[in-house]
């Protein structure tokens, strides 16, 4: 890639205080921004209206500076680049929402959570999320009618059985079968705001994104995410998955874990030299 066309991003949710994990992750992803002397962008991923808070927003903003990120690009924000911000993109989500239904890759799903725990065969113990059994697909329910007077959330009707592959940068060859490690998946919820799958597709093709780097409890998403591109004709960025930092107990760090937060760390004394001399080495 000839030098300066590497475009990376961080893509933080405001849902909570960061940990050593999202900066351990957001690390790698400027080294490698650096490395292809690229530019990197910071997006504030604050669609979820239930969990999203404006406080930490400001306070993940503070505490990325203060650890020593740095990006290149966003709206004016004082002198300095702000983040882009979700809430703020809404009317293009919509056009690719339109844009999908079109294309009818996508269809309305009046099924609620307790339905499609009802539905569902067999408990699918270990999976993230049980594929949704198909109540709604076109022609299933009945003469196509949904339930009178539910709440609508659109799913990605996924191509069943058909492989997803793609070569990840640190995990290389990764594959996962539609309709059974993932089902039809929500691409815009009832409550009129995107998902998460769609919104992020949209801005990382929007941004012209080159490379994704993100942890690795996002690989079966970057499946899902990858059908989204084809269906668009869009080309997918190249994806790099990184290794999640895990507690002494070998738990997954969680932002309500408030221990290793990095203000904890930083009220503690540490440095954020410190911090990042326990991180694996990049690369790895
Ligand atoms: N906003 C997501 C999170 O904080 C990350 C999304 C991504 O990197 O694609 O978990």
């Amino acid at each position: 890639m000839p030098p300066g066309t590497y475009r990376g991003r961080l893509a933080p949710s405001p849902t909570g205080y960061l940990h050593q994990g999202h900066v351990q992750t957001f690390w790698l992803a400027q080294e490698r921004a650096r490395a292809h002397h690229g530019v990197l962008v910071l997006r504030d991923e604050d669609l979820d209206g239930s969990r999203a808070r404006a406080e930490f927003a400001t306070a993940m903003i503070e505490d990325l500076r203060w650890f020593g990120f740095d990006w290149q690009e966003g709206p004016d924000c004082g002198g300095a680049y702000g983040p882009y911000q979700q809430s703020q993109r809404l009317p293009g989500y919509r056009i690719v929402f339109e844009q999908l239904k079109a294309k009818g890759a996508i269809y309305p799903c009046s099924c609620t959570r307790k339905d499609v725990q009802q539905a569902l065969q067999a408990p699918h113990i270990g999976q993230e999320e049980p594929p949704y059994p198909g109540t709604c697909r076109p022609g299933r329910r009945g003469d196509g009618n949904l339930k009178p007077g539910g709440r609508i959330n659109w799913r990605f009707q996924v191509p069943d059985g058909a492989t997803v592959g793609f070569v990840d940068g640190h995990y290389r060859a990764q594959s996962f079968v539609a309709g059974k490690d993932f089902g039809d998946f929500v691409v815009w919820r009832s409550d009129g705001l995107p998902s998460y799958q769609l919104a992020v597709v949209v801005d990382d093709h929007e941004m012209a994104i080159t490379e994704v780097v993100r942890g690795a409890d996002l690989l079966l998403s970057t499946a899902r995410q990858l059908l989204i591109y084809h269906a668009l004709g869009w080309e997918p960025p190249a994806f790099y998955h990184c290794p999640l930092v895990l507690d002494a107990q070998g738990n997954r760090l969680a932002k309500r874990h408030d221990a290793l937060s990095l203000r904890t760390l930083r009220q503690r004394g540490e440095s954020p030299e410190n911090i990042r001399r326990s991180f694996p080495p990049t690369g790895s």
